[in-house]
Order: structure tokens, then sequence, then C-alpha cells
């Protein structure tokens, strides 16, 4: 049997490597510094982007203050913002192509996932756009004879939103359309690793017809430009996807103005294999949520928990899918798990397997480089580790790798003590045929989403997000709309004069 499927270099030819520049106030500004991104497939610059600094943030910020108080968006009405979101959609899906292979040349993510998210992206933003219509308060027409309250919702105001590398156009559109169909102003600072898309979609936004200052982008690295955009005074809310570790100093940098803080962060999200499950359908959806993104996805299922009756054919089987897993080349269409981000994060994925197998754990598959012809050395074996115990590093933190944990359990109480011994809460899943077991595990798993036998099927229409160390708030459907508004309450006294609280001298 081949050890595993290999999808070597194609010929291709590269565009010229995009210039990124910043975009304030509707204009398109450029930088005396500026960074590359090199692909890791290919050890190639694939963009040359504007650098930031503090002074180029803080115009950013103050034009988005400004704009918002002028109210040419915040006071716009909801089929205006829902018209120029609608032209975005019908725009991101006539530019799939062009944002998709940048997307892959500085992710190294395969072009056919690119193409999915940049072209699903869109449903995002006609979601948001029928949001921006139908967003509305509540009126209580029962506080006496002479009084209405009504409560309405207000954009929030200022919003910076950080995102990381990992899902740049998704994740992007995860919060940029929500919080313009709340009518708020924003400033964007795309991961330093995948700032391109972002540029496109700041080019679409102008072609859509957004008003200039609505959206503007500031391209560059956590400090300065991140940490500026958490703790500035005319920023009213930072919403952050990205490790937990930033999370926690974006939620500290930001307590000096208590601002809203809205965070998508990390996960060691589990899932759990009933003897009794559908076992092709749970091995094949733990290949794909492990090696789905070369495991650099929040939402990978990097632990399994299986009943121990089973464990042993189970890893079999997944061992013998992720065999016929197509790693390799990016840019080929067939391939389906492509490059490592940087060569950093090899070596940190590559410490952790070591470290386990130090510890006692079992190669059961991979563990080491993947070597593809004719390309970088930023690729990793797809890899499956046994004799975990749960104390072990690999077993509670975010490898962020294609590197799946197998742990087992007896009863279903042990099952689901396991799955919450961690600082993480972003997902779960369960596969098996009997509904009552589906649903206890639903309701005693901490998570944000529990998935019963799928993994990683999402809606627009659904909130994400997760509890513990995972974040705060949630993102997307209409609670994660909801983040972007404030409520304000309206008390009303109708036709009779107020009783005076001051005597009359008569
Ligand atoms: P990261 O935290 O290193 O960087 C994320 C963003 O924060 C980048 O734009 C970066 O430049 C910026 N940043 C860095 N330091 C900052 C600071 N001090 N202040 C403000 N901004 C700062 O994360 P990453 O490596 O880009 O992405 C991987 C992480 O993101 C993983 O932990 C993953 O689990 C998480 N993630 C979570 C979700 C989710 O929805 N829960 C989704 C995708 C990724």
């Amino acid at each position: 049997m081949k050890d595993f499927t290999i999808n070597t270099a194609i010929e291709y030819d590269l565009p010229t490597p995009f210039q990124g520049r910043h975009l304030i106030a509707g204009e398109w500004v450029a930088s005396a510094e500026t960074f590359d991104r090199v692909s890791p497939s290919l050890g190639k610059v694939v963009s040359v982007s504007a650098k930031g600094d503090e002074a180029v943030t803080e115009r950013a910020v103050t034009a988005a203050r400004q704009t918002f108080d002028t109210g040419v968006w915040s006071r716009a009405s909801g089929k205006e913002r829902a018209t120029i979101l609608l032209k975005v959609a019908d725009l991101i899906e006539a530019n799939v192509e062009r944002i998709a292979v940048q997307e892959t040349l500085e992710s190294g993510k395969p072009i056919s996932q690119s193409r999915s998210e940049v072209g699903g992206a869109a449903d995002l933003w006609r979601y948001a756009a029928s949001l921006a219509r139908t967003t509305s308060g509540d009126s209580h027409n029962t506080l006496g004879e002479d009084m209405l309250g009504v409560v309405v919702k207000d954009p929030i105001g200022v919003v910076s939103i950080i995102t990381p590398w990992n899902f740049p156009f998704w994740i992007l559109s995860q919060k940029l359309p929500f919080a313009l169909a709340a009518g708020c102003t924003v400033v964007v600072k795309p991961s330093e690793v995948t700032p391109s898309s972002t540029v496109m979609m700041g080019e679409l936004l102008i072609e859509a017809g957004l008003p200039a200052g609505v959206c503007n982008i500031v391209l560059g690295h956590g400090q300065p430009v991140g940490s500026r955009l958490s703790t500035h005074k005319d920023v009213d809310m930072v919403t952050f996807t990205g490790s937990t570790a930033v999370g926690k100093l974006i939620t500290q940098g930001s307590s000096h103005t208590l601002k809203k803080v809205a965070l998508e962060l990390g996960g060691k999200n589990p899932q759990v294999i009933c003897p009794d499950a559908d076992l092709d359908s749970a091995a094949d959806a733990v290949t794909f949520g492990v090696y789905f993104n070369v495991g650099q996805c929040c939402n990978s299922s990097s632990r399994i928990i299986v009943h121990e009756s089973i464990a042993k054919d189970f890893v079999a089987r997944v061992v013998a899918l992720s065999r016929k897993v197509k790693f390799g080349d990016p840019l080929d269409p067939e391939t389906q798990v492509g490059a490592i981000v940087t060569s950093e994060h090899n070596v940190k994925i590559d410490c952790y397997v070591q470290d386990a197998v130090a510890d006692g754990a079992t190669l059961a598959l991979g563990g080491d480089a993947l070597a593809v012809t004719g390309l970088s050395d930023q690729f990793y074996q797809p890899t499956v580790i046994t004799d975990v115990t749960p104390d072990m590093a690999i077993a509670r933190e975010e490898v962020f790798g294609p590197v799946l944990v197998v742990l087992t359990y007896k009863t279903m109480d042990e099952a689901i003590a396991l799955v919450n011994d961690s600082d993480y809460g972003l997902s779960a899943g369960i596969w098996s045929e009997n509904v009552h077991t589906c649903l206890e595990f639903a309701r005693r798993a901490e998570a944000g989403t529990v998935w019963t036998n799928t993994w990683m099927d999402g809606f627009p229409e659904l909130a994400f997000g997760g509890v513990k160390q995972s974040g705060q708030g949630r993102e997307i459907g209409s609670y994660g709309f909801e983040e972007f508004l404030e409520v304000k309450s309206l008390v009303m006294r109708i036709g009779r004069s107020r009783p005076p609280w001051v005597q009359s001298d008569a």
C-alpha cells in the first residue's frame, strides 16, 4: 500500500506580485515601507504590501469616525445599505478566480478550496443584506394610558476588524457585511501573512458604490496596527479572529476605553465516536475534519474520543482514508490539502508530534515532513497519533496542523468529561445512530457549536462562536448581526402633561 497520495508540482504562470495599498477615506494610500509575502508552497514573492504605522492607522480611524458621524452610512436606509451589499455579492462572484488564486498563493491552501471559500462568501453578503432590511426593535404599549415605550437599535459606531491568515476572505465576510448592514463604519486589518484578498475586497466595495470612508483598510502587523486599532478611543468595538493569546492582549488593551470586544479564538475540538455509529461516514468526516486547510482551522477536529471496543478498527479506517487524501501542489485543482503557512509553524507542528512520541504516544501514521517534488519543504504528512493521555500537550493545545489525536472511552460520562476537560469550547461532535445519545451529548458538551453525525457544516443563518477560552460574542446569523447594534429605549409621554414633581404655590 502506498504511504501517502502526493500531487507533485504543476506548471503554472504566476501573476506578477500583487501590490497592496491601504484604503483610507476612499483613497488608495501607498507607504515608503513595504513587506513581502512569500508563497508557502513556491518560495516566491507573491505580494508586496504597504506597511502600516501609527500615523496611517490614526488616519484610518479618523476617516471611519468622521464618516460615521456624517450619517452618510449610519443613517442610510436599510434598503440603501442592502442594495450595496447585494452588489458586492455579485462582484465577488464575478471575481472569484482572481481572488482565489491570490488566496492560494499567499496561504498555500488548495485552489479548489479557495474558489469555494471566495464564491461561498457571496452568500454571507446576501444574507447580511436581508438583515439590513429586516432589523427592528420592539414597542411597549402596556406601560400605562399616557406612556409608550419603543426600543430601537442603532449601529454601534466605528468597528475595528482584525482577521487571521487561515480563511482571510471568508472570515472578513463573516464580519464586514454584518457590520455594514448595521450601519457601522470600519477599519479592517488583515493578517500580514494574507493581506491581498482584503485589498481586493476594498476594490469591490468601491466598485459597488460604498461611500468613501465607510470601509478603511490598513495593512501591517499586530504591532503597531492591530494594537492601535484595539486601544483607540474613537473605536467603539473590536471584532477579532485569531489566537487566544492575542485575543487576551486585545481584551487588556481595549479595557482602558471599555469598548465592546468580540473574539473568535482557538479550539481543541473533539468528536466522540460511539460503537453504534455509521463508522464509514464518521471515519470520512474525521479525516476531512483534521486535514481540511492542513488542520490550520479553528474548527479542526484535532482530537477524537472513540469507544474502546471499536478504537482499533476505527483508527485503521481513518489511517486508510488518510493515505488517499491528495496532499501537494495547492495550484493543482485536484489537490485537497496544501502547504503549511510558514516554516516556523511547520517546525511548531513537528515539535508537538515529537514531544508526544517522546512522552509515550504512538504514530499510527505520518509524523514527519512531506516531500513534494518541485515545491518547498513546507508540507507535513497526514499524522494520526494513538496511545495519547489526556494530560499531554498534544491532547490539550491547538497544534493547528494535519495531526489527529486519538483518545478512548468506556462510558458516555467518561467521554463527556474528556470533551469538557479543555480550556477551549469552540465545537464538538458526536457520531451515533441513537438520537437520545446525540441529544444528551448536545446538552452536556461545552461548545458553541455541536454537530451530530456531521462535521463543520455551517450556514449564514446559524450563529458561530465559542465558549470558555474559544471566545466571546457570536458571529453571523441574527445573533452575530446584533453584536454590531446598540439598543436605545425611547420613553414617550402621550397627550397629557406630566404630573408636576414640585408643588405649585397656590
Ligand atoms: P494571530 O492571533 O497571530 O493573528 C490574528 C490577527 O491579529 C492578525 O491580523 C495579526 O496581525 C493580529 N495581531 C497580532 N498581534 C496583535 C496585537 N497585539 N493586537 C492586535 N492585533 C494583533 O492568529 P493567526 O495565527 O493569524 O490565526 C490562527 C489563530 O486564529 C488560531 O489560534 C485559530 O484557532 C484562530 N482562529 C479562530 C477562528 C474562530 O472563528 N474561532 C477562526 C479562524 C482562526
